[in-house]
């Protein structure tokens, strides 16, 4: 990057959180009635960078036939080499060596954060603005975890926001557990979502140079960061031997952070309580936090996609949460948003689902 960008990067940083608050008074005015019935929420106005991954009640599935599945047999045949590589991986474990554990969790923590922290909460969402050496660190890290460039997992997520439980929604919970796991990357994507998709703003992901970057050279990025580098390091430094390095540092690492990650679209959209949105099927999920690293307070996401934490709380179950704030400390990451306490009761008092516990 010229050092003038780099510079404007600088400059153009503060450190400070920006606190969204409750509605402005001039709409309470208006009674309490017609307020309820308000389908887009006040509170996005803090964030004027985007709107596209705020969800569009107005938009329903057209009447019709669906069209045929059409099968992707490259990746039905390489998920499930993957996944038989994993399982088989789990029967080495006991003989690994403990730094080669080591190394699968650290490369586990790091990948999950390149989604999380990286293609998520920055990337789709915008929620808080990252320095240049955070983004080179996201954007590595989320080259090891592939998931899809972060463009296009970008584009995917404001389209599950925007059309959530459409067939314009890439993942589609309404087609069941399999298909929002992992099915929607087997077949083809149904003509709502090329056709939806592309209407969506995402001019600033083609003006950001680093996810150009990725883009061009991700295939051979993601041969040396996903497979190359996890299997070698093991091997090279402590004399690990090469299927162990294989299955379990490569294979079972990685099948686990695809599968954490595919939780979220399929757990955390069916089990659960929804104590902020009734209306909306995403729900709170502490088992899906636990492994997508923070990100299974769902029900809470998808009623405040803007909010930096994912979760009304910071490091409850959250060590993406966790990892921001502590950039943010160092100076690296500046302007998280997050929604005012005043506001998430609103909400609660007028769509929850009444499990929510104060205190
Ligand atoms: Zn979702
Ligand atoms: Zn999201």
């Amino acid at each position: 990057m010229p050092a003038h960008l780099l510079q404007e990067e600088i400059s153009s940083s503060y450190t400070t959180t920006t606190t969204i608050t409750a509605p402005p008074s001039r709409l309470l005015q208006n009674g309490g009635g017609k307020l309820e019935k308000t389908p887009l929420y006040l509170e996005e106005d803090i964030r004027p960078e985007i709107r596209d991954d705020i969800y569009d009640p107005s938009y329903q599935d057209k009447e019709g036939p669906n069209p045929k599945l059409e099968y992707v047999w490259r990746n039905i045949i390489l998920m499930s080499l993957l996944h038989l590589g994993a399982l088989y991986g789990i029967t080495w474990i006991p003989t690994c060596k403990m730094y080669t554990l080591l190394w699968a969790f650290f490369y586990y923590l790091i990948s999950a954060l390149g989604v999380t922290a990286g293609a998520h909460r920055l990337w789709s969402h915008r929620s808080y603005k990252a320095r240049l050496p955070l983004r080179v660190f996201l954007i590595i890290a989320n080259t090891m975890a592939f998931q899809n460039d972060v463009y296009e997992w970008a584009r995917d997520h404001r389209a599950h926001h925007k059309f959530s439980e459409t067939h314009a929604d890439p993942h589609n919970s309404r087609r069941g557990f399999f298909f929002s796991h992992v099915g929607w990357l087997l077949v083809r994507k149904h003509p709502d979502v090329k056709e939806k998709g592309g209407l969506l703003n995402l001019s600033d992901l083609k003006a950001e140079k680093l996810l150009v970057f990725q883009r061009r050279y991700y295939k051979p990025a993601v041969l040396l960061m996903c497979f190359i580098l996890p299997t070698f390091v093991p091997w090279y430094c402590w004399g690990e031997t090469f299927p162990h390095s294989l299955l379990v540092a490569t294979f079972l690492r990685y099948a686990v952070v695809l599968n954490a990650t595919w939780l979220v679209n399929s757990a955390a959209h069916l089990y659960g309580y929804r104590p902020y949105d009734k209306t909306i099927n995403p729900r709170e999920n502490l088992l899906v936090s636990l492994g997508a690293v923070g990100e299974g307070f769902h029900n809470y996401h998808h009623s405040f996609p803007y909010d930096y934490s994912a979760s009304e709380y910071r490091w409850h179950i959250n060590f993406t949460t966790f990892f921001i704030d502590c950039m943010a400390a160092i100076g690296l990451a500046y302007d998280r948003k997050k929604v005012s306490k005043a506001a998430v009761l609103a909400r609660i008092k007028r769509t929850g689902d009444e499990s929510y516990k104060s205190g």
